[in-house]
């Protein structure tokens, strides 16, 4: 896919598609830099069919003849209400959600080529303006459709080939800045998702260490695979207890980026959970929706492609170290069952209650292992942990349990930035009371009662004292 930033005239594109974004407005004269594209909006402005309204688009084809505006098609956006929004964030998601809107047009109407024109006056710096306008446009139009085919005679859905942001009255190295900023966010999005929508049977522990391989080859970042003898080893008992019922071979993926020196800039460490599908092992998930287990592993996608970002715009003065348990839970004869008791890495015992809170007992291995092995200031783990979240928080946010409240806020923040809010839920001793074991350190559930933060107070039990935030 072709994405770039030009200053030649929007008007004499002669693409497919030429988009601008319209925000809100009662005045009389359309807010659109183009003269010709404010004549051709007048009538349709002045009715008030077509008001800058979020979500709201009109899209019309200019005369053959006309030598003014050159593209096939051009598509008014609205921005919506720009003036009121509340903060830089909402500012940010209201551009982000029109660029989405413009490339689902695009999508129906298989356009190929498109231009869309920066919004001036949006109240955002025109850095932040290009940013938010790519992740739209690039987060819109992805889809994944590898595995089917096209039948002779059917419509193939035509993917967009060539994106060029027209840099408006906007400030050309800003403009440029935000865009490479907002493509290599957006891309390494795109990438985790397709790491998601694989099957399976097609993306296992193995697939996860390849890629961190290309990643690292790639980017020049370090990588390591823990594989499957060094676990028994080191007593990754948690790793190795999920993985007993699997006929693929569990691995720790760990892939390392140095943007400072090791002894005086700070390391972040980030542990997402790779579990490749979970069916819940022998206390078995009930059949219908099983097939969404394939998505378990998506914590260990967001982190290996953040490292994909972080190798791209390689950030000066720290040093971030990633690292992927994977492995599939599956029920066998050999597999862990209810009772049996496991030792993680450090030797902590653990009591398994239920086999589907399978997540916990990687991630554990995994924490104490990175925090032991690379000292770091901080850590985050990102896991799809709990089903309990969702009756929580819903898809709308993410649950963040913290034991640093200067990390937990730069968590916030960050979310609230990226149109990806999450909300803080408590940890504290009453939690952890609840997965004592009468017979282990520990067990692997706390019962009905606050099972997100309890899954938390488990993964505690692995951190010491090092600041640490997990979002489930
Ligand atoms: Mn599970
Ligand atoms: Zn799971």
């Amino acid at each position: 896919m072709l994405f770039e930033l030009n200053q030649k005239e929007a008007e004499l594109f002669s693409g497919d598609l030429l988009v601008y974004f319209i925000r809100e407005s009662k005045d009389r004269a359309v807010p659109c830099s183009s003269k010709p594209v404010r004549r051709a909006l007048k009538r349709v402005w002045k009715s008030g069919d077509f008001k800058g309204s979020k979500g709201q688009t009109f899209l019309f084809y200019p005369p053959v003849s006309s030598k003014k505006i050159t593209a096939c098609r051009v598509l008014a956006v609205g921005l919506g209400n720009v003036a009121d929004a509340i903060d830089n964030n909402a500012l940010r998601e209201q551009i982000r959600s029109a660029a989405g809107t413009a490339v689902q047009q695009a999508t129906e109407l298989k356009v190929r080529s498109m231009m869309a024109v920066l919004p001036e006056k949006t109240g955002l710096a025109d850095t932040e303006v290009a940013e938010c306008l790519t992740e739209g446009l690039i987060l819109g139009s992805y889809c994944f459709d590898k595995y089917k085919s096209t039948k002779e005679g059917e419509d193939e859905r035509t993917a967009i080939e060539a994106f060029s942001l027209q840099v408006g009255r906007l400030n050309f190295e800003a403009a440029s800045e935000g865009m490479n900023l907002g493509k290599s966010a957006a891309q390494a999005a795109c990438q985790a998702r397709d790491m998601a929508n694989e099957p399976g049977n097609a993306w296992q522990p193995v697939q996860f260490a390849e890629f961190a391989w290309n990643v690292a080859r790639k980017h020049k970042l370090s990588c390591e695979i823990i594989e499957k003898d060094a676990m028994q080893k080191l007593g990754m008992g948690g790793i190795l207890g999920v993985n007993q019922g699997s006929a693929q071979p569990p691995k720790l993926v760990i892939l390392k980026y140095e943007g400072g020196s090791k002894n005086t800039d700070p390391t972040l460490m980030l542990v997402g959970k790779g579990l490749t599908f979970d069916s819940g092992g022998i206390s078995l998930k009930p059949g219908a929706g099983m097939q969404d287990m394939k998505y378990d592993m998506c914590g260990g996608a967001a982190v290996i492609c953040a490292m994909q970002a972080v190798a791209q715009e390689r950030p000066k003065g720290i040093n971030v170290v990633a690292l992927v348990p994977s492995t599939e839970n599956l029920p066998a004869s050999t597999a862990l069952k209810p009772g049996d008791i496991i030792s993680h890495y450090g030797g902590k015992t653990s009591e398994i209650i239920n086999t589907d809170a399978e997540g916990r007992l990687i991630l554990a291995d995994a924490l104490a292992y990175g925090i032991e092995t690379y000292s770091p200031d901080a850590v985050i783990d990102l896991a799809t942990l709990t089903g309990a979240v969702i009756v929580g928080l819903g898809h709308h946010r993410t649950g963040l349990m913290a034991t640093d409240d200067n990390l937990a806020e730069q968590i916030l923040a960050a979310g609230d930035r990226a149109g990806e809010p999450l909300w803080r839920l408590p940890l504290g001793p009453e939690y952890s009371e609840q997965i004592k074991s009468q017979v282990a350190d520990i067990k692997n559930s706390g019962g009905r009662g606050a099972g997100t933060i309890t899954a938390g107070a488990y993964l505690q039990e692995f951190v010491g004292d090092t600041p640490w935030a997990h979002l489930d």
